[in-house]
């Protein structure tokens, strides 16, 4: 066991806060409400290393720092490089811009044909409904949109969105994100599934949320009566690293699966966070312990400022090979990459396969040894 695993240490007893009662600290609300901020309220926690200082003094232009006391609690104070941290308190790194950065990294403005709807795949949309999360992740994808600190002015049209949606039937899969569609009101989002179930050609309902990572408080039993009365819905949650899978939020998957919620995990591999094959594997096992089956892992996009946080493809490649066949096949991800530009999601796979002769496929298995498979007599090559 992870000493995170243990509530009584890591529940409150650190810093500012060991002296909250647990009945305001169990309180999403007060979570958020007590959230870090700024500069000074960073400092009095933890000291700051000058490229931390650096990185937030340009925050408020770029993505707005929010760390929720939850997850704060699980940064190693001592060690400017814990893989908690760098996922949350912004760095100098950010403000080196590169060549082939973008601040719409996977050309999503171009294919929104209402704002905050993309429509990319044939069957599926992806439905942002807010530009809010309860933290803010310094890698993301949507920088330019979310916590709104650089002025895009994005408004979510629910209505134009579900009109959409509805005037489309090819359309079977809803995907919401955002932001953070578990940071509306109960009632909101209740009304938005209710109408979205509506929808008869709408099948399969799903949403992507850290939510369960940032604010495990945020999954109450009312929350999850909602979603078990519009069920299924399915859930990604996203984490990247072991020590967050904590008590909380292991509870709060416990919840989400009882009310008949199936969950994935999401993760990025990011540089001097997870990207070596010890890592990745401890994850995936503690999410399948959380009854969680990790789903994708996603080369960094190109968001402006993220050098410092992209690894190799090929790392994650190896990853995949270290994972696929040395453990559970339900622990192991898909790793892609989503092209730039707006190509969508491309599998990135170890080849398995040494060659094809004229009569055999020449196999090399998860340790290295090869076996050949006959091909059929009558078999036609696919061209
Ligand atoms: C990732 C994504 C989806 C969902 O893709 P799946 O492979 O079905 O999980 C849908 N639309 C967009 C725009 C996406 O980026
Ligand atoms: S929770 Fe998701 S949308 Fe919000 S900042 Fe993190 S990656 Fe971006």
């Amino acid at each position: 066991m992870h000493p995170q695993d243990n509530p009584s240490q890591w529940r409150r007893g650190q810093g500012l806060w060991a002296n909250v009662p647990a009945a305001q600290w169990n309180d999403w609300h007060w979570q958020l409400q007590n959230r870090v901020l700024t500069l000074e309220h960073l400092e009095q926690h933890l000291e700051l290393t000058p490229e931390e200082r650096a990185g937030c003094e340009h925050a408020k232009d770029k993505l707005a720092v929010a760390i929720t006391p939850h997850f704060f609690n699980l940064i190693d104070r001592d060690d400017p490089t814990c893989p908690i941290r760098l996922q949350v308190i912004p760095r100098g790194g950010e403000l080196m811009v590169s060549p082939e950065e973008r601040l719409d990294p996977v050309g999503e403005e171009t294919h929104m044909p209402v704002p905050g709807l993309v429509h990319r795949y044939p069957d599926r949309v992806l439905f942002l409904v807010t530009d809010r999360c309860a933290a803010y992740c310094r890698y993301c994808t949507r920088s330019r949109l979310v916590s709104n600190a650089q002025n895009y002015d994005f408004h979510p049209e629910f209505e134009a969105g579900l009109k959409y949606i509805a005037e489309h039937p090819e359309v079977r899969d809803v995907l919401l994100s955002g932001g953070d569609p578990l940071l509306l009101a109960d009632n909101k989002l209740d009304y938005l599934l209710g109408r979205l179930r509506a929808i008869p050609h709408v099948e399969f309902i799903r949403i992507g949320s850290r939510i369960p990572v940032f604010l495990p408080q945020r999954i109450t039993p009312a929350l999850c009566e909602i979603l078990k009365k519009h069920g299924p819905i399915w859930m990604s949650i996203h984490t990247n690293h072991p020590r967050e899978c904590t008590w909380e939020l292991k509870e709060a998957c416990d919840r989400l699966s009882f009310a008949g919620v199936p969950l994935g995990n999401q993760s990025v591999l990011l540089r001097g966070v997870n990207d070596d094959a010890e890592t990745m594997k401890s994850l995936v096992h503690r999410l399948l312990q959380m009854r969680v089956r990790p789903y994708y892992l996603y080369q960094c996009d190109l968001i402006t400022g993220s050098a410092h946080f992209r690894t190799d493809p090929r790392v994650g490649v190896e990853i995949i090979r270290a994972l696929r066949g040395h453990t559970t096949g339900y622990a192991v991800p898909q790793f892609v990459i989503d092209a730039p530009g707006g190509g969508g999601k491309v599998p990135l796979n170890p080849n398995y396969v040494k060659e094809y002769t004229e009569n055999e496929i020449v196999l090399r298995n998860f340790a290295g040894e090869l076996y050949n498979y006959p091909l059929p007599a009558s078999a036609e090559v696919l061209k």
